[in-house]
């Protein structure tokens, strides 16, 4: 049988068609990788907001002071 590591927890684990969670080793394991990519979406996208909204707020209201 083949084996190789779980992508999540790097644990050697046996390839197995009625795993449901494959290439993982748990359903813990599938659940926290894809909260991992949700996540980095999330604070891509946040930053680039951020950035945006700091610079073009930041410069009128001091020109106003
Ligand atoms: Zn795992």
């Amino acid at each position: 049988m083949r084996e190789y590591p779980c992508p999540q927890c790097q644990t050697n684990i046996h390839w197995r068609s009625d795993n449901a969670y494959r290439p993982f080793c748990s359903e813990r394991c599938q659940q926290l990788d894809l909260g991992a990519w949700a996540q980095e979406d999330y604070a891509i996208a946040g930053d680039d907001n951020e950035n945006d909204a700091s610079t073009g707020v930041l410069d009128p209201s001091e020109e106003n002071i």
